[in-house]
């Protein structure tokens, strides 16, 4: 249990801006990135997998619960061996991943979860402008469709958002999303930075 990989989770409703603080935090030596809808878009579209995640993500609906967790851990182990992510010094950022219980159940044996950031955004006239500039930029069909779109919140607020309760209290930190990419990066950081340097004794550059 103790080689669990240092973790804190980017949690939030779609739109909410978890993609783009995972990327710039992905760019700070000393955190690892690992977006769970990224590594899906890059899944070649004829290949069985491929194939399963657009059968479901064109609807707005979750991959089921074992494909993804197999493919998020196969994914992951390849990038350590690479040398990309090098869990003695990297705080590992999951994106998009737990997405249900029985998903962070299964990654239990996996993760250390240290934090949770909660990236919080109530005004949803705004996330859906966030969501159809992303479509018209990043050609991506579950943004494309107002229906879509309202069914992934429906999705996150019953299967994802009861996350929140399976994880202690103590860990989970709002965050207001509202902000400018680098007035929510510098609240982000206040609170990753004292884990990050808790945890880590070197970073390596
Ligand atoms: P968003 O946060 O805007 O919903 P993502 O890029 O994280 O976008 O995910 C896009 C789609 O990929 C989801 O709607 C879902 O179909 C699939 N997906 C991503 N992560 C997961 C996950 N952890 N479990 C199941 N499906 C997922």
């Amino acid at each position: 249990m103790n080689n669990r990989y240092k973790t804190a989770l980017l949690f939030g409703a779609p739109g909410s801006g978890k993609g783009t603080q995972g990327r710039i935090l992905g760019a700070i030596p000393g955190f690892y990135h690992f977006s769970c809808g990224e590594v899906f878009r890059r899944l070649n579209p004829d290949s069985e997998l491929g194939q399963i995640f657009f059968e479901y993500s064109s609807r707005g609906e979750l991959v089921p619960d074992e494909v993804t967790v197999r493919m998020w851990a196969e994914s992951l182990n390849a990038h350590e061996v690479l040398g990309d992510f090098k869990p003695r010094s990297d705080l590992l950022i999951l994106d998009g991943i737990p997405r249900t219980v029985e998903q962070a159940r299964l990654m239990e044996d996996h993760i250390d979860v240290l934090m949770v950031i909660h990236l919080v955004c109530d005004d949803r006239e705004e996330m859906i402008r966030r969501l159809r500039r992303r479509a018209l930029k990043e050609n991506r069909i579950d943004d494309a469709d107002e229906k879509v779109i309202r069914n992934r919140w429906e999705v996150y607020e019953k299967e994802t958002a009861p996350i929140l309760d399976h994880y202690p209290m103590q860990r989970i930190r709002e965050v207001n999303s509202l902000g400018s990419p680098a007035q929510v990066l510098s609240n982000v950081l206040t609170h990753l930075v004292p884990v990050q340097d808790r945890h880590f004794s070197t970073v390596e550059v």
